[in-house]
C-alpha cells in the first residue's frame, strides 16, 4: 500500500512566533500509512526541521533554483535546502508561475535539481477558472505533466500534486467527480510515460482550499493518495485534523 502524502505550504507566512505550531503539531501521533510534510518559509525551515527531529515529520523548501550554486541573488538551492533539514521541495505551484513567469520547462530543471540533491519533488499543475469553463482543463494538465515531471521521476523521488488555481485560497473545490476525472487522467498518462510499476507508484495529491470538513471526502476519492494544503496548514489543530482524515 502507497504511503499517503499530506503536505502544508506555509507560503509567505510565518516568523520564529509561528514555530509554535510545529511544536504543537508534534503531538499528532506517528502513523506508518501516512507521512506528514510542512512546507515553510525558508528562514523557519532549519529552526522548523529540529523541532521535527525524531517525530517522524518532515519539512520541504516551497521552491528550488535549477542550478547548483552561483550567482543567482536570493534564490535557494536544493541542496541548501536538503542542508537545512528539508526532505522535499514543492515546485511549479502556480503562485511561482504566474508570480514569477515559471515555465513547465523551468519546473521540470527545478525538480530535476531536487531529486538530483536527494530530495523529493513535488511537482504542482493545474488549470485556471478560464481553462475550466472551456473545458480544457485535462488537455492543460496533460501537456504541464508532461514538460513538468522529469525522465528519472518514481515514486520515491517525485509526487504530483493536481491544485486547479481557482481553488487555491478560494475555499472552492471541484467535486468529488473532477477532482477523480483529473487524477484518473494524470495516473494513466504517468502509467502510460513510466510503466505500472512506476507510474502506479508516483503519489498524486489534490491541492486547493483543503478543510477538516472536506478532507475525508477527498481523502476518499478515487487515486488520491494525499494532499497539499495552504490556509488550513498554519493551525496545527486543522491540519492535524486533515493529516487524521488520510490515514
Ligand atoms: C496551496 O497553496 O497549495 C493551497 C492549496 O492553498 P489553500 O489550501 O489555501 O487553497
Amino acid at each position: 500500500m502507497k504511503r499517503r502524502l499530506v503536505v502544508g505550504n506555509w507560503k509567505m507566512h510565518g516568523t520564529a512566533r509561528d514555530l509554535a505550531e510545529a511544536r504543537e503539531l508534534t503531538r499528532l501521533p506517528a502513523n506508518a500509512n501516512r507521512q506528514v510534510v510542512i512546507c515553510p518559509p525558508a528562514t523557519l525551515l532549519h529552526r522548523m526541521s529540529r523541532i521535527f527531529e525524531g517525530t517522524g515529520l518532515s519539512t520541504g523548501g516551497q521552491d528550488c533554483h535549477s542550478g547548483e550554486s552561483g550567482a543567482h541573488t536570493g534564490d535557494i538551492s536544493a541542496a541548501m535546502l536538503l542542508d537545512a533539514g528539508a526532505s522535499f521541495a514543492i515546485v511549479g505551484h502556480s503562485e511561482r508561475r504566474s508570480d514569477h513567469g515559471e515555465t513547465s520547462a523551468n519546473v521540470q530543471s527545478k525538480a530535476q535539481a531536487a531529486c538530483k540533491a536527494g530530495l523529493a519533488a513535488i511537482v504542482c499543475v493545474g488549470e485556471t477558472e478560464e481553462e475550466r469553463d472551456r473545458n480544457i482543463e485535462l488537455e492543460v494538465v496533460g501537456r504541464q505533466l508532461l514538460e513538468s515531471v522529469p525522465e528519472n521521476a518514481n515514486g520515491d523521488n517525485l509526487a504530483v500534486a493536481y491544485e486547479p488555481v481557482w481553488a487555491i485560497g478560494t475555499g472552492r473545490t471541484p467535486s468529488i467527480d473532477d477532482i477523480e476525472a483529473v487524477h484518473e487522467f494524470a495516473r494513466k498518462q504517468l502509467v502510460e510515460r513510466f510503466g505500472a510499476s512506476v507510474g502506479n507508484s508516483i503519489r498524486l495529491l489534490y491541492g486547493g482550499s483543503v478543510k477538516p470538513n472536506n478532507a475525508e471526502a477527498i481523502s476518499n476519492s478515487r487515486d488520491v493518495d494525499g494532499c497539499l494544503v495552504g490556509g488550513a496548514s498554519l493551525n496545527a489543530t486543522s491540519f492535524a485534523a486533515i493529516a487524521k482524515a488520510f490515514g
